[in-house]
């Protein structure tokens, strides 16, 4: 295989899923709902379908869905994004990801990544030639600078540094970053004239009325940031893969640059019924939001129970807890032994760090039925 291949490990969220279809296993690792998102969007697909949407989209997407996209940001954020030029359709915000990078990464040029990292992301810097710089996130919402403090992204920062790439709300920590803390990672990206990539795909997934916000809103951020969402997360269809992009011109129009020799336009069935959800539907992921934090605490307090140091989340599908109280000190191992031992799977972390400040760290997702979560617990509490 070629060079871009080697020590990229097969991801986690396969081995896992298998174990947990191979030993009947309840699975709160892959973070996917276990319920659809709304009758009414699908029933949208449907008429999309049966209807002759089926050739080819514009590169760049539907323009209802580009319009639905840019009022999504105007009305939430007060983000202005012209849909003809600064809005994209991606397959997926994981599309989204690999474009931006392959659009705005060199070889040789660096990348920031905040680890724990979303998988994909060392994956794509790695296919660009680009070298990651892993800045740590703290867990310890009092950390003294914030969780994301200037002087650990100044270690990380080079003449060579191209690309932050942020993700907030968090996966898989559930961090939402506060202003204060926002403030800090933009001051920096402005003074080291870096891009902002900004995977924002769980913006509505947020817990006890913390704000999600968006960097692209701070001073000076809008012209450096791309913003990177999708239907997946709002509104429960993860199979789907509709993404977006928002940013300045030359941004968007570098990541189509590279898109259209990705996957050159993205389905286009799915992409009224993905408008429709943004135009008509608005309100729906809040309700989801507060249904999952329902669920988040549940989850929460279940493993606290059983012994587990959890960090209750603000946002996302995910909890994390450390394994040390309960006698692990290895999260892969505790992960691997779980579905015979409990018969339940969860995601280890220290796939997602480059240093060691995360190998007793494992995440589990509430979004899943509560029936779910409860059986989970259950098993937890008689064999962890
Ligand atoms: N970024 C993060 C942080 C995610 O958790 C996910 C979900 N797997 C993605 C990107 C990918 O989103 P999509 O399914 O829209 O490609
Ligand atoms: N975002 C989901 C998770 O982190 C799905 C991961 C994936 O499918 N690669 O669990």
């Amino acid at each position: 295989t070629a060079r871009r291949l080697h020590g990229i490990p097969p991801t986690i969220f396969s081995e896992m899923s298998a174990l947990a279809a191979s030993t009947g296993a309840v699975n709160l690792g892959q973070g996917f709902p276990d319920v659809d998102g709304p009758a009414e969007i699908i029933k949208e697909a449907v008429t999309a379908l049966e209807s002759g949407r089926n050739q080819y989209a514009p590169g760049p997407g539907i323009p209802a869905l580009r319009e639905a996209v840019a009022a999504h940001q105007q009305r939430h954020y007060g983000l202005t994004f012209d849909p003809a030029r600064e809005v994209a359709v991606t397959t997926g915000a994981t599309e989204g990801i690999a474009a931006a990078i392959l659009a705005l990464v060199d070889p040789g040029d660096e990348v920031i990544l905040v680890e724990p990292y979303y998988d994909s992301y060392p994956a794509m810097v790695q296919f660009a030639g680009g070298v990651r710089r892993p800045v740590t996130l703290s867990l310890d919402e009092s950390a003294p600078g914030g969780r994301l403090p200037r002087e650990a992204l100044e270690v990380a920062a080079s003449d060579k540094t191209k690309v932050l790439l942020l993700n907030s709300p968090h996966n898989p920590t559930g961090t939402v970053l506060t202003r204060e803390e926002l403030e800090t990672v933009a001051a920096f990206a402005r003074d080291h004239d870096l891009t902002v990539v900004s995977d924002e795909v769980y913006e509505h997934l947020t817990f006890d009325g913390t704000p999600h916000i968006p960097i692209a809103t701070l001073d000076g951020m809008r012209e450096r940031t791309m913003t990177l969402s999708s239907i997946g997360k709002s509104f429960s269809f993860t199979g789907w893969k509709v993404g977006w992009a928002t940013g300045p011109e030359h941004l968007v129009q570098a990541l189509l640059g590279a898109k259209q020799w990705l996957t050159f336009t993205s389905g286009a069935p799915l992409q009224p019924a993905a408008a429709y959800a943004l135009e008509h539907l608005d309100h729906w992921p809040t309700g989801l939001a507060l249904d999952l934090q329902h669920r988040r605490d549940l989850l929460c307090d279940g493993l606290k129970r059983i012994g587990l140091d959890v960090t209750v989340p603000e946002g996302t599908y995910f909890a994390v807890s450390d394994i040390t109280d309960l006698g692990w000190s290895d999260g892969l191992e505790f992960c691997r032994a779980l579905p015979e031992r409990a018969g339940v799977v969860a995601i280890p972390l220290q796939g997602f760090y480059d240093s060691d400040a995360g190998q007793h760290l494992v995440r589990w997702t509430f979004t899943k039925q509560r029936e779910v979560i409860e059986e989970a617990l259950e098993r937890l509490a008689r064999g962890n």
